[in-house]
């Protein structure tokens, strides 16, 4: 097993809000260097200059598997690796042209524009942005493209590289892991929405592989546009072409007086394993109510006063962690699983516990082996998890969170 990467440390910047709350954390998968450049994806000459730059940086993934050196750095490759697939410059045309030469009977490779890395030496420029432009080019093998795709695929894994595969990775280094979140996430969400979500006919991917587009005409696979049916995507204002993200509360309980923390436990979880409790916002929710309604169904214990802690982008697939500390009511402590069926157990540590389960965040093999399944011998996520950094900042006294002065 690699050693966990060291997060990207936050700066503290002197200002008010970091002297009254704490400088703040940098939660994995967060903190991403890449200047997105958000406003130039529709600038199509813009992003063929950057996927022609010489200096252009390209991860590559198979099956949402990173092509990775080892286990904490990513193997990032060069145009001319991946032109058979992905053709000299995906960009070449406008996106309106584009959009009027779409065939629906035609496969292309998704690639994605993921952003500028800054620095002061690249000769790549464009406006006052100078830096590597940083690309995802997805070469799971399909449709027309899959055999030129199994070749660059070969090709690329030849020196000892390796796809790694595992649905939540976490021992990449944690800038390059925010870039290979950001990569996932987009990626997944162009391949989970081939279809329009106004009208059901296929899309087409464009701003760089941040909007789907539902076209008013087809080639399929004639050499003639055909109108096709009206959608109300090409009517008004309609945001549905647009990656989503699904926000998701996790927060670290405290007892009325401040010395006891909730932990529970999911029966799906490895034995022993323990953390905060979280769950999906639903709609016409607040954070504050859904951390109050999940912690009640999950727990019984009634929550009064949430304090959002800091936020962790989550890419399997979509999930945004909005980390919260909240506080139960004084009449509200008592524990009761009946509602949902979700947490196999929950229970309160004193923080002087939570401190000593903090130092060991996982469980040595001798220690599942010995204890099993569903053993008291607790152990907590990871520092890489949000809900590490929150039970942390409960230990810490809320040290980093609300200033050394406050108290819930
Ligand atoms: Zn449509």
């Amino acid at each position: 097993m690699a050693p966990l990467p060291e997060l990207i440390p936050v700066r503290d910047d002197g200002s008010v809000l970091s002297k009254k709350f704490g400088s703040g954390v940098n939660n994995y998968y967060s903190g991403c260097p890449l200047n997105r450049v958000s406003f130039l994806r529709e600038d199509y000459g813009f992003l063929s200059s950057a996927f022609t730059s010489s200096e252009a940086q390209f991860i590559v993934l198979n099956d949402f598997a990173p092509l990775v050196h080892d286990l904490a750095t990513i193997k990032a490759v060069r145009r001319e690796d991946l032109i058979s697939v992905t053709g000299p410059d995906p960009f070449k045309l406008s996106e309106k042209e584009l959009v009027s030469a779409y065939d629906s009977k035609v496969a292309s490779p998704l690639v994605v524009f993921l952003g500028i890395w800054e620095d002061e030496v690249s000769q790549f420029k464009i406006r006052e942005f100078r830096g590597r432009p940083w690309f995802s080019v997805d070469l799971t093998p399909r449709g027309s493209y899959a055999d030129a795709a199994q070749s660059v695929i070969k090709k690329l894994t030849s020196d000892g590289s390796f796809f790694m595969k595992g649905a939540r990775q976490n021992t990449l280094g944690s800038e390059i892991a925010a870039v290979y979140g950001e990569a996932r996430g987009v990626t997944d969400w162009n391949l989970r929405n081939p279809f329009c979500a106004g009208c059901g006919q296929r899309t087409l991917s464009v701003h760089g592989g941040w909007k789907r587009v539902c076209t008013p005409t087809d080639l399929n696979g004639t050499d003639t546009p055909q109108v096709r049916d009206d959608c109300p995507s090409r009517v008004g204002i309609s945001n549905i072409g647009f990656p989503r993200t699904d926000p998701t509360m996790i927060a670290a309980v405290v007892s009325s007086d401040g010395q006891r923390v909730l932990l529970g436990r999911n029966k799906k979880w490895p034995g022993g394993f323990y953390s905060t409790l979280a769950g999906f916002l639903e709609p016409g929710e607040g954070v504050e109510d859904c951390v109050r309604r999940e912690v009640w169904e999950e727990s019984g214990v009634k929550v009064g006063r949430v304090v959002l802690h800091s936020t962790q982008p989550w890419p399997y697939p979509a999930s945004l962690m909005l980390g919260a500390v909240a506080c139960a009511l004084p009449d509200g402590e008592a524990i009761h699983l009946g509602h949902d069926p979700e947490l196999e157990d929950a229970k309160w540590v004193t923080i002087k516990e939570l401190r000593e389960l903090l130092k060991v965040t996982r469980p040595s093999a001798e220690s599942v082996a010995t204890n099993g399944a569903g053993s008291d011998a607790l152990f907590l996520p990871p520092h890489t998890a949000i809900a590490h950094q929150l039970l942390s900042a409960v230990a810490e006294g809320y040290a980093g969170f609300s200033g050394p002065q406050a108290s819930l």
